[in-house]
């Protein structure tokens, strides 16, 4: 088990009377991919600059590298650290020159600073940009060298905070390359945010969700994607089936239903499914019900059936039958570990 160089107890951040960032414990190990998901106003980047130390908690402890920002630690401990926002921020220099800034801050001799942003653009495939003005870049060009005015501080932990909002999706992928080059060839701790589900997929080792400020679950993709914890992460990771259950004597029932549930399990639980992992078929399964609408989203078909409840049922078009239609009864069923029972918060 590698260390941890990212450590945080009941942090938290309240502007005016507000706690946007309600008391968060969290640890990020040395050389891992963390991805930080969640809607707009969450709480993402608040948590970001706590982290970089950009901004001072309202309560709690951060710990980077084992130690906590103080007035003797912070520019030491920030030296080892590099952020990169959503808007991209260039001088009106060359691109070498834009590079060499990265290091201007430190104590680093002229000459050396140009050597290493040369040597920095050669490793990113990105040499012939270093004489052209930074003006006439592109937004995923431009992107790139913020990227690498970065980089050539040689982070340990990388701070990105949405960092392809602005970009269309070949920018992005390029953007991607990048963050993934860096932590695989040089170790690099990531944090990054983003509303993107798709790219924490892509990147993360491991990802965290903030819904309203709190850090509600952090896991694998597939306990994230296939495990939330509660119905909200489930809305969230775009589960269309949720329902409220009551769970008692190893069982759980909704809406007319039975299914098996650890004995543990009592009261008020949720209990979800994805419409991908839903299969209707024509053979009789204990579920039966009518459907009440099908319609066509690009290469799917969606079909909701009315049990007792109301379930979506989302189908490849070419695997779907198109004989079907709105009134006819079918059955349902799905794989047992398509099932999860979580929070009904
Ligand atoms: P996200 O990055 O997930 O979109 P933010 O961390 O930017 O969310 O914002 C979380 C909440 O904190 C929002 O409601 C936002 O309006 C509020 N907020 C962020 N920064 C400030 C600030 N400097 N002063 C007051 N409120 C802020
Ligand atoms: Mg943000």
């Amino acid at each position: 088990m590698s260390e941890t160089v990212i450590e945080t107890a009941g942090l938290s951040k309240t502007y005016g009377t507000k706690e946007v960032l309600h008391p968060t414990s969290l640890s990020v190990r040395k050389g891992e991919i963390l991805a930080v998901i969640g809607p707009s106003g969450a709480g993402k980047s608040t948590l970001l600059r706590l982290l970089d130390g950009l901004e001072k908690p309202s309560s709690g402890e951060i710990r980077i590298f084992g130690e906590p920002f103080t007035r003797k630690t912070r520019r030491k401990i920030r030296a080892r650290l590099g952020i990169l926002f959503q808007k991209t921020v260039l001088f009106d220099r060359s691109v070498e020159d834009n590079i060499a800034l990265g290091l201007s801050y430190r104590r680093i001799p002229r000459a050396e600073r140009k050597l290493r942003a040369k040597e920095t653009l050669e490793k990113l495939g990105m040499a012939e940009y270093a004489g052209r003005s930074a003006r006439t870049l592109s937004g995923g060009e431009g992107q790139r060298v913020s990227f690498a005015r970065i980089l050539v501080t040689r982070p340990e932990i990388l701070f990105l905070d949405e960092p392809t909002a602005n970009l269309d999706p070949l920018a992005s992928k390029d953007v991607e390359s990048m963050i993934l080059a860096e932590n695989a060839e040089n170790g690099t701790t990531i944090v990054i945010n983003t509303h993107d589900q798709m790219q924490a997929q892509r990147l993360a080792d491991r990802v965290s969700v903030i819904l309203d400020g709190s850090v509600v679950q952090t896991g694998t993709p597939d306990e994230i994607w296939y495990h939330p914890v509660n119905a909200s992460v489930a809305r969230f990771v775009g589960f269309q089936n949720i329902f409220d259950a009551s769970a008692a004597d190893g069982t759980v029932s909704f809406g007319g239903l039975c299914v098996a549930a650890p004995a543990s399990l009592h009261g008020d639980v949720s209990v979800m499914i994805r419409a991908e992992d839903i299969v209707l078929t024509k053979t009789q399964t204990n579920i039966s019900g009518i459907i009440r609408s099908l319609s066509r989203r690009g290469a799917f078909v969606e079909i909701s059936v009315e049990t007792g409840v109301e379930f979506f049922i989302r189908i490849p078009f070419k695997e779907y039958d198109s004989s079907l239609s709105v009134g006819d009864t079918v059955f349902l069923t799905w794989n047992n570990d398509a099932l999860v029972i979580g929070g009904n918060q």
